[in-house]
């Protein structure tokens, strides 16, 4: 039994991913810090088969081999970059100018909150009147609350943005606060956080902790081509550590101060840029259903055309529906074409020739040759974001079925399950541990790459299978009465609790199998 994602209950999750050792809040012994999560044990191995996952389809097999739109392999390579850049990096790219969000402050809760996720109440048939409005949070707890409190007032009401009405707005009640009219005027802030390397403490001095990993592909752009044999088209990617001063952190991992991203920046002749958008648009949702997010939750999202940059061609997001997001859906993952946006301008403030000699262009030579064509490659871009997507994978996996033993567990894709196998002792004695031990021991000679293994003889054996279905892994292996006498195991599957015979000697080919390895 599946249940419908809207239905799931955030609060449980994030139970179960505390309790599993998925998920902390960071600096939790001092009472936490907002925006900042760490990853547990299992937290830890999913993000990091998550990772290898993309590292492997998009640069080691660039989409499972298969041919892109100019008939040829797709070929990338790897990159890794400084959290840290030369600050003109960052000039360059847009970000110091640009990189801002609008805020608005509460002064009764000092709460603070971005100007442009702040809904409005107001009675369904026109203005409000002298009545006093109701704000709140879009994707807020309190914004169940704050509802109620407005239909208690208005009866039907209707939502607005806070930035269509009229300023001051002395009727407007700030999210959580008692009286009206406490909210600032809106001011922009720059998302990147700043620090100054090196023992002189001056402001001349000062660098910014990246705000994603793009730039870092763009700025080491020449380096690559000069030192590789990548030609025109091919792609870089880069994942690490991105770090935004968000306005609101909120929604558990979903919008955090730091968090991590996978990146690829595709480099293509221009008339070919078209195509190659569509083909990454294509492929990075497909490969987001491959590991696990197929179904209504995911949708493709192409942006209106007024809602693109001036340089851009197409931008699209691959978008899940979070419990927290539902009944709408939040980013996971935008593929942007920037057009030669930012080698453009890096190449300006840089002084550096980022442009590209191209061989295999330009008029065709007596000899058979081509004369050549230089230009600045376009750029497709599919930004992922880590933390979202793992989380989207926990909430897309946790169902809950009362009819279970264990009621609550994680549909996780076997690439993805942090476990992959347990084996179980059915009771410790009768040499029953010693039998657990020696194929526990083979299990992982053979899968340690893939993640854990993992052997538990401690409580029930009900117990046993409750804490690996809460860790999504996939198949326990019980040595039993039977192991004894008949060299059979009892596999149990996670996701329908069935159980079947299977020979002790034939466990490690049943889980290559079945683990597709
Ligand atoms: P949003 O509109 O939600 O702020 P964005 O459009 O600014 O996101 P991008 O700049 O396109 O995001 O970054 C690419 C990806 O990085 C996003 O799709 C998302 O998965 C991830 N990401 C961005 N900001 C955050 C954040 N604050 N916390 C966690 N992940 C993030």
């Amino acid at each position: 039994m599946t249940q419908e994602v809207s239905k799931k209950p955030m609060d449980a999750i994030m139970a179960l991913c505390k309790r599993r050792g998925f998920i902390y809040q960071a600096s939790e012994i001092y009472g936490g810090i907002n925006g900042f999560w760490d990853y547990g044990p299992m937290g830890a191995q999913l993000k990091k088969n998550l990772r290898d996952a993309w590292w492997q389809d998009m640069i080691l097999r660039p989409c499972w081999g298969r041919n892109g739109p100019n008939g040829k392999p797709v070929r990338n390579v790897g990159l890794e970059t400084c959290i840290i850049q030369h600050p003109k990096v960052w000039e360059a790219s847009g970000h110091v100018g640009g990189f801002n969000d609008p805020m608005v402050d509460d002064k009764e809760t000092k709460g603070r909150y971005r100007y442009d996720h702040v809904m409005v109440y107001v009675p369904e048939s026109g203005e409000a009147g002298d009545k006093p409005v109701f704000a709140y949070v879009g994707d807020q707890p309190s914004e169940a609350k704050q509802k109620k409190k407005a239909e208690k007032t208005f009866g039907a009401i209707k939502s607005v943005a806070l930035s269509t009405l009229p300023q001051p707005w002395t009727r407007v009640i700030g999210p959580d606060a008692e009286k009206p009219g406490t909210l600032t005027e809106p001011r922009m802030f720059n998302l990147m956080f700043d620090t100054i390397p090196g023992a002189i403490r001056d402001e001349a001095n000062k660098a910014y902790l990246r705000p994603e990993t793009a730039q870092g592909v763009f700025v080491q752009f020449k380096n690559v081509v000069d030192t590789t044999r990548v030609k025109i088209p091919f792609g870089i990617g880069n994942t690490g550590r991105s770090f935004r001063n968000e306005v609101t952190p909120r929604n558990f991992t979903f919008r955090s101060r730091e968090f991590e991203q996978a990146e690829l920046e595709f480099f293509c002749h221009p008339d070919e840029s078209l195509d190659w958008y569509k083909f990454w648009r294509d492929f990075r949702m497909e490969w987001w259903k491959q590991i696990g997010l197929a179904g209504e939750n995911l949708i493709l999202r192409e942006h209106e055309k007024d809602e693109l940059s001036h340089y851009s061609q197409g931008t699209s997001d691959v978008e899940y529906r979070f419990p927290f997001t539902a009944p709408g859906f939040g980013e996971l993952e935008g593929i942007a074409h920037r057009g030669n946006y930012d080698l453009t301008q890096h190449q300006k403030v840089s002084g550096a020739k980022l442009d590209f000699f191209d061989t295999e262009r330009g008029e065709t030579l007596p000899n058979g040759g081509k004369k050549g064509e230089r230009y600045i490659p376009h750029c497709i871009e599919p930004a992922a974001g880590l933390d979202r997507g793992a989380l989207a994978l926990i909430c897309e996996g946790y169902t809950r079925d009362d009819s279970r033993a264990s009621p609550e567990f994680l549909k996780l894709h076997p690439r993805i399950a942090p476990v992959k196998a347990a084996v179980f002792p059915l009771v410790a004695k009768d040499g029953m541990p010693e039998v657990a031990e020696k194929l526990h021991a083979e299990l992982s000679d053979k899968f340690w790459k893939l993640g854990g293994i993992e052997m538990d003889e401690k409580q029930s054996i009900g117990k046993r299978y409750a804490r690996m279905d809460e860790i999504g892994t996939p198949y326990c292996i019980t040595i039993d009465g039977e192991t004894l006498t008949a060299q059979t195991v009892t596999v149990r599957e996670r996701d329908t609790a069935t159980q079947q015979k299977v020979s002790l000697d034939k466990v490690a080919a049943f889980l290559s199998e079945k683990l597709g390895v």
